[in-house]
């Protein structure tokens, strides 16, 4: 057990959460006083707010709040919104060298904030340089949320994606960690997956996911689809791999009907031109399939090495040094 107790920020994406904002802000303001009283983690601790593009009043009740509480409460404000994932990077990566650790949590509380002494433990005997929190069970979900979750965990695991399941972004991540992971370049994140692929020192704490304190889900099922699909080409070459097998097999199967209608024709039992037809049908085909072989595993070469564009902008700050009003 490190000796000093770390200095934690806690990571807070925000999009159009007006409703729980102040009650989560409230709750986690308690528990991290009582956090540092314990000397769980140091009296430098803050929760930085990150606004994702919100039309509501979030960016005037994170910038009440950096007031209220100077230093403890800090706000980052998006250009627009950029979904959870990019929102969340952007929360972790401005961070790097300015705490010991991160925890990234949600704004409706659904991720249960008493279990963060566990999280923190790990961080300091393990030492653990990233902490998941799992889900033990999902009943405060929807049963669709529930058995989409259920089947997608299932087919990144028959992919051959490195995750675990039924666990979301509520996370701990050293400074090192955050480090590693702000080389990853990547335009689609998929951060869940991403974190596993950084090879450091995991540790698991389990918790049961609470209902949404206040507000809706800002989880529509045009962004869940989203999440899901970069999840697997973020994780996985497999899918295009099995359409370039699927190609190659049916370059053989072209290649035989070939043979067979070649075969026909010497034969004698073939209409006239339906040989050349055939052929040369088969034959086109045959190259096309092929190709798409080829052309597959290079898409996924170029996939891979285009992730370099910026992921977000920040446009402005609050409650941090270089707040500039
Ligand atoms: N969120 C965000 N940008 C988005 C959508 C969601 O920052 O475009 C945040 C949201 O404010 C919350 C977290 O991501 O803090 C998880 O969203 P939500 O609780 O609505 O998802 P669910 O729990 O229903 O999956
Ligand atoms: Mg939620």
């Amino acid at each position: 057990m490190t000796a000093t107790p770390p200095t934690i920020a806690f990571i807070v994406p925000c999009y159009n959460e007006e409703a729980v904002l102040p009650h989560t802000l409230a709750r986690l303001i308690t528990d991290i006083d009582s956090l540092v009283a314990g000397q769980n983690i140091a009296a430098a601790s803050y929760i930085l707010l990150v606004d994702d593009g919100s039309h509501d009043r979030t960016w005037s009740l994170i910038e009440e709040a950096s007031q209220a509480h100077p230093g403890r409460v800090q706000g980052l404000k998006l250009s627009r919104n950029v979904g959870h994932q990019n929102a969340l990077l952007a929360g972790l990566l401005t961070q790097i060298g300015k705490a010991d650790a991160t925890i990234s949590l949600d704004a409706d509380l659904q991720d249960d904030v008493s279990i963060i002494a566990r999280m923190i433990e790990h961080f300091r005997r393990d030492p653990a340089e990233i902490v998941f929190a799992v889900r033990k069970e999902r009943s405060s979900d929807s049963l669709f949320k529930r058995g989409t979750a259920g089947l997608y965990y299932r087919i990144l695991n028959w992919l051959g994606a490195d995750i675990i399941p039924h666990h979301a972004d509520f996370r701990l991540m050293s400074d090192r960690a955050l480090r590693a992971l702000s080389q990853y370049g990547e335009v689609h994140v998929f951060l869940r997956g991403l974190v596993m692929q950084l090879g450091y020192k995991t540790a698991v704490v389990e918790f049961e996911r609470l209902p949404r304190l206040h507000g809706e889900t800002k989880y529509t099922l045009q962004k869940m689809l989203r999440l899901a699909i970069d999840g697997i080409t973020s994780l996985s070459v497999r899918p295009i791999r099995l359409i370039a097998l699927l190609g190659v097999i049916l370059f053989f199967i072209f290649l035989g009907m070939s043979v067979w209608v070649f075969w026909t024709w010497l034969a004698g039992h073939t209409v006239q031109g339906w040989t050349s037809v055939m052929l040369l049908f088969l034959l086109i085909a045959a190259f096309q399939t092929f190709a798409l072989a080829v052309i597959g595993e290079y898409v996924g070469k170029i996939y891979f090495e285009a992730k370099s564009r910026p992921r977000y902008i920040v446009e402005k700050e609050t409650g941090t040094k270089s707040d500039n009003g």
